[in-house]
């Protein structure tokens, strides 16, 4: 008999639209020849909203490509009836709501093994705070940062410029100021200047009660991916060019705007070093089966900084990660297979 796989994409994320993508480029994945035989596909579909949604039109949203305008009257917490046919699930969720270790919580208590991290892993990806202490203790070097809240933002008028005066003395312009739990470069603001600064904590609080500001660096952005569990493998290493100021959500998401080049034309060693902190920075915060680890190269200075790893990252047919493997000898089926058999072999291993 096939092993039903809960395909759950979606969410209540700003990565919506990315996640029916990345959705529908495993669902092709799981039906080539060589899954097909193995597994049979069950998708859920988590609307805008929150609520779930198992059948036809989650089918249909893999089929078109196109978000379903929201059922309103369904309750967030009640899930369809089809979650207990699921042997495994594939979480193919992006950003809050889904790769943050809510979900990981919710099926951790069903009892039901699901591809990548667990709640912890999920949690410290992708909070940038709790990730860069995380990183810090493992050794991996990073830019100066410095973390706020949104209540000293929000706070008595008279605190913030004291709060301004403290980053201003830790970090020099242009510096960068972050939502800590977001992806996508969503209201991720560069500032160079004590009035931009204050205006983009002001945008970062909107999202977020917790805020990061990073010291700008000028360097190439380089990624890796990683599979595995307790044995974890790198990829080669790819990187990413683009025109604009820097890597946001328009230049992520349009068309042309920025190119893969793979492998990345760097020195071997720095791609021998960049491997090994990926796999470091895995480990640094309990991830599990995949993620995607992204550094800045100073090619100035030669040095390498670790930026941030994500735990579930882009899996559209163009997207890094798949490529990064296919590059590496992994075609994006076996992939897929190879981290539904990661899913199980970690479920076993701590029942
Ligand atoms: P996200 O999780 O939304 O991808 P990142 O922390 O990766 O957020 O930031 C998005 C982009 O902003 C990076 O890919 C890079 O182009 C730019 N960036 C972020 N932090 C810095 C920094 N400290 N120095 C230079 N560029 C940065
Ligand atoms: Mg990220
Ligand atoms: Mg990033």
């Amino acid at each position: 008999t096939k092993l039903r796989v809960g395909l759950l994409f979606g969410g209540r994320s700003g990565e919506h639209e990315v996640s029916i993508n990345s959705a529908r480029a495993i669902a092709i994945a799981l039906s080539a020849e060589e899954n097909a035989s193995k597994y049979e596909i069950l998708p859920f579909y988590i609307q805008k909203n929150g609520c779930w949604l198992a059948g036809e039109i989650p089918q249909q949203v893999l089929d078109s490509g196109i978000p379903h305008i929201e059922d309103k009257n369904l309750n967030p917490w009640k899930l369809p009836d089809q979650v207990t046919q699921v042997d495994v699930w594939f979480p193919i969720l992006h950003g809050p709501n889904g790769e943050d270790g809510t979900i990981q919580g919710l099926l951790t208590l069903m009892q039901i093994p699901f591809v990548g991290s667990g709640v912890l892993g999920s949690a410290l990806g992708m909070d940038k705070i709790a990730m860069k202490m995380a990183f810090e203790q493992a050794g991996l070097p990073q830019v100066k940062y410095k973390a706020l809240t949104r209540a000293e933002v929000w706070s008595n008028p008279c605190i913030f410029p004291k709060l301004c005066d403290e980053i201003e003395a830790a970090l020099d312009y242009p510096c960068f100021v972050k939502p800590a739990n977001l992806g996508s470069s969503v209201g991720i603001a560069k500032v160079r200047s004590r009035q931009e600064l204050e205006a983009a904590l002001d945008n970062a609080a909107t999202y977020d009660r917790r805020i990061i500001v990073e010291a700008g660096v000028v360097a190439r952005e380089v990624e890796c991916a990683v599979l595995g569990n307790d044995q974890t493998k790198a990829s080669i290493v790819g990187e990413i060019t683009f025109q604009s100021d820097f890597y946001d959500y328009e230049t992520k998401y349009t068309a042309g705007q920025a190119d893969l080049l793979m492998p990345a034309p760097i020195p071997d060693a720095v791609s021998r070093q960049i491997q090994d902190m990926a796999l470091q920075a895995f480990a640094a915060v309990d991830a599990a089966g995949l993620a995607r680890v992204d550094f800045f190269f100073v090619e100035a200075t030669g040095e390498v900084l670790i930026n941030e790893i994500n735990t579930f990252p882009g899996f559209t047919a163009t997207s890094m990660y798949p490529q990064l493997w296919a590059y590496s000898g992994i075609p994006f089926p076996e992939l897929v297979d190879r981290l539904i058999q990661l899913a199980l072999e970690r479920y076993s291993g701590h029942e």
